[in-house]
């Protein structure tokens, strides 16, 4: 998603647009990787200071909500990173080794939704990671 596309897509949800959540999507942009919520904080900081951690939880949560952003879970105790859903509804792979999430072809849980669905369940989302070692990283993982 474009950010021009994200800021419809929050409008039609009917939030607004403030010129502080304009930079919190603009600095979900702008990292190479997926940014942690304290990447996308130091990012927004650079032009609004007193921005807390809070208020950018706050707005990726949101952003989230509205189906703008893909939560990625890490394991450990390192931080959720958070992307900009670029074309579908997707999972990762994330290395253990260097941290790095990669971006995996569809969703395969489909199938037990529908199952699901047809059993009575209301589906409200669903968070699925793969936890592994990248090529690279794989050398160094014993
Ligand atoms: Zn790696
Ligand atoms: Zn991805
Ligand atoms: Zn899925």
């Amino acid at each position: 998603m474009t950010e021009a596309e994200i800021i419809r897509q929050i409008k039609t949800k009917g939030f607004k647009i403030t010129s502080q959540r304009r930079a919190i999507i603009e600095a979900l942009l702008v990292p190479d990787r997926p940014p942690t919520a304290q990447d996308v904080l130091e990012i927004v900081r650079d032009k609004y200071p007193y921005v807390s951690l809070d208020t950018v939880y706050r707005n990726i949560n949101l952003l989230a909500e509205i189906g703008c952003v893909i939560k990625i879970n890490l394991k450990n105790n390192e931080k959720s990173r958070f992307e900009i859903l670029k074309h579908h509804h997707h999972h990762h792979l994330i290395c253990l080794g260097c941290g790095e999430a990669v971006c995996l072809e569809k969703c395969l849980l489909d199938k037990h939704m529908d199952v699901l669905k047809d059993q009575g369940y209301k589906i409200v989302g669903h968070a699925f990671e793969i936890y592994g070692y990248c090529p690279s990283c794989c050398d160094t993982a014993e």
